[in-house]
């Protein structure tokens, strides 16, 4: 595994990151969560992110991980980093979603609560609340680090500008922003206007989430859609519709160039995230051990050619 470096901050953090946002909830069979988050762990993934609303039902991969963490990792709890969020309808009434402090700062409560645990290594305010003060969300952020329920906070889908004036106040707060988490892939790419430049000169880093667009840049759709697929056993987030021609034969180009670079497309897809060391770590989600396995191995070839990226831009220019 290699560590990357979060922004200017102390904090290393392993170049790919589990996400339980899929196949951590009850419906999914415990034991192959847990196969997948100790696979993860060996292969020297030390971060793992979740929500206070992962599930299906909300809040069950936040307990799932508990359990796991538990009975199988707890002498290991110091070489993890576990990160939550909060900013997404969670529960009934005014004080369940978005982003005022009462929200944020119950909500970790039972983020912590569902997960057994006395801090997190990272609290996230999920999204942006424009109806809130910026300097509430971000005071709210301040405090659990202060209560020492969080060691480090971060933003994720926040805007340039949202970013940039949230970090100014979490600096003066004396709670600098360690990591912003946008969505970022080969199939959407708007982090690359402006905001990468804000978070290099704020000293932020950066966690991709969707770096395989739930699965649409790895060879899954070549046939048709598989019934083990996101699609199939989900459909909420990723839907028949979006698997679109064009989006498969631009995937099937993509995948002509991972062959000549030895790499699977999904291998390439984090490769390219990764490329130039502007981002500190891709997030990437599984719904089985081997995915894991093989989306780790893309680490051994870090390097893109010119070549390969113009290649990778005119093809991604007939993306719609
Ligand atoms: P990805 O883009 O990595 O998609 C993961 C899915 O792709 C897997 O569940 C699997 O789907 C498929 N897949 C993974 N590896 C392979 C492979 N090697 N070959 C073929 N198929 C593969 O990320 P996610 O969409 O899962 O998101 C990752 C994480 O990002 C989440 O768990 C969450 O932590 C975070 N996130 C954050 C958000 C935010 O607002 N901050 C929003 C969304 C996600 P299949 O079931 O088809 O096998």
């Amino acid at each position: 595994m290699k560590y990357n470096r979060c922004g200017k901050s102390g904090l290393l953090i392993s170049a790919i990151s589990l996400g339980l946002w899929h196949n951590f909830g009850n419906a999914s069979v415990l034991s192959n969560q847990k196969e997948m988050v100790l696979e993860a762990f060996n292969l020297g993934i030390t971060n793992f992110d979740l929500a206070n609303n992962y599930g299906p039902p909300p809040g069950s991969a936040e307990e799932n991980f508990g359990r796991i963490l538990h009975e199988e990792l707890l002498s290991h709890r110091d070489e993890m980093l576990v990160s939550t969020k909060a900013g997404y309808y969670m529960w009934p009434g005014p004080y369940g979603d978005w982003g005022s402090r009462k929200y944020l700062l119950s909500s970790l409560d039972q983020s912590l609560k569902r997960m057994k645990l006395d801090y997190v290594d990272i609290f996230y305010s999920h999204r942006p609340d424009l109806n809130t003060p910026i300097e509430e969300t971000m005071g709210a952020l301040d405090t659990v680090v202060k209560q020492g329920k969080a060691l480090y906070v971060g933003i994720s889908n926040y805007t340039v500008e949202q970013t940039l004036e949230a970090s100014k106040i979490l600096k003066r707060l004396g709670t600098p922003c360690l990591i912003h988490q946008p969505k970022y892939s080969m199939f959407n790419r708007w982090i690359e206007a402006g905001l990468q430049d804000v978070l290099d000169s704020e000293g932020i880093g950066s966690i991709a989430f969707c770096p395989l667009a739930q699965g649409q840049l790895t060879n899954k759709y070549f046939d048709g859609i598989p019934k083990d697929s996101r699609v199939e056993t989900s459909g909420v987030f990723l839907k028949e519709d979006d698997i679109t021609e064009n989006k498969v034969n631009i995937a099937r180009k993509l995948n002509d160039i991972a062959v000549e670079r030895g790499q699977s497309l999904a291998q390439m897809a984090l490769t390219w995230v990764l490329r130039k060391n502007r981002v500190t770590s891709a997030l990437i989600g599984a719904s089985r051990v081997s995915q894991i396995i093989e989306n780790v191995e893309a680490l051994k070839k870090l390097d893109f050619s010119d070549n390969e990226l113009l290649s990778i831009d005119e093809i991604l220019a007939h993306e719609n």
